[in-house]
């Protein structure tokens, strides 16, 4: 690949992944292995470390300018801190920028996995060309990433943009993060699943019911209402209902040029489109009602492509 390059790092809870990157946000091959994250942090170092030496080879001659490394928080990308993971073992306070940039001997720069990822969209996907933005992902959690007049919004600890957890409902379900109805306990998938499950024992009548030996999935949910199963069908106008009304209150209170929508869950925003833009009608402001949203255009890519944006930064070196 032609230079300048920098090794773009995704460690997550369950595969740690690793391409170099060029300022066009292009990205090599991508070497994927498990993540060890019952080894404690020292493990998960010597792994990362493991891996930037094998990308790294794969520049040749070329130089590498430094690691972009996107981990999911919370962590204070100031400090390059972690502060807990909360699906791995033995993780706390754990100085992790400065760990890796010991074993490596390059520059890293640190950044929560949902701000990476809205990086990622804003300099080379969905949001480019654009100063303000809210890039949400629904998948396992509900998370995100703010961009506002050009820049990343940090906020204390480098902690804004938790928007998962803005309350939608006082009685709802108990969340994650112990506070009953987090945007992230009704939208998220593990939210849709859940509630899926619920009705499902409830007796509802649904092709869900045949699925036996394992829990229903958001996936299953997603397949059921394509097929025009009633549930599934109702299950996701009633994920659409709630990510409009959530995406109604980040228009007001960050007024994005857009909104993109990520992670799993939005691989069915065909069927839940037309939902979400009645609640933007219905709930915003007149002035907020003709911001659009869209899909996500990088995938599960935009994680390492906004680690890349951001090594490149930290580096000086414009992207293209
Ligand atoms: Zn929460």
């Amino acid at each position: 690949m032609p230079g300048p390059l920098v090794i773009a790092v995704d460690l997550g809870g369950t595969s740690l992944r690793a391409a170099l990157a060029t300022p066009d946000g292009q990205l090599g091959r991508i070497t994927k292995i498990r993540t060890d994250a019952r080894g404690g942090p020292d493990k998960v170092v010597a792994q990362i470390a493991g891996l930037v030496a094998r990308v790294r080879a794969e520049a040749g001659d070329t130089p590498v300018q430094g690691i972009g490394l996107s981990s999911p928080g919370p962590l204070d990308p100031f400090t390059g801190t972690v502060f807990t993971l909360p699906t791995f073992q033995g993780w706390q306070d754990v100085p992790l920028r400065a760990l890796v940039a010991e074993r490596t001997g390059l520059p890293v720069t640190l950044e929560n996995d949902a701000a990476s990822a809205a990086i990622g969209e804003w300099r080379f996907g969905a949001g480019k060309g654009v100063d303000s933005l809210v890039y949400v992902t629904v998948s396992t959690g509900l998370g995100g990433g703010v961009i506002v007049d050009g820049r990343l919004l940090h906020g204390r600890m480098g902690m804004a943009g938790h928007i998962g957890h803005m309350t939608l409902d006082p009685d709802g379900p108990r969340c994650g993060c112990g506070n009953p109805g987090c945007w992230e306990a009704l939208a998220s998938g593990t939210g849709l699943a859940r509630i899926a499950r619920e009705r499902l024992a409830e007796g509802a009548a649904s092709s869900l019911q045949d699925i036996a030996g394992r829990p229903v999935s958001a996936e299953d949910v997603v397949a059921a209402a394509r097929a025009g199963d009633p549930l599934g069908v109702a299950l996701i106008a009633d994920e659409a209902r709630w990510l409009g009304i959530g995406i109604v209150s980040l228009l007001h209170l960050f007024s994005p040029e857009r909104v993109i929508l990520g992670g799993g869950v939005s691989n069915a925003l065909d069927l839940m489109s037309d939902i979400i833009a009645r609640e933007i009608q219905a709930r915003a402001m007149a002035p907020f009602r003709s911001v659009p949203f869209m899909a996500a255009s990088l995938g599960g890519n935009a994680g390492l492509a906004g680690a890349a944006a951001l090594a490149f930064g930290a580096a000086g070196t414009q992207l293209a």
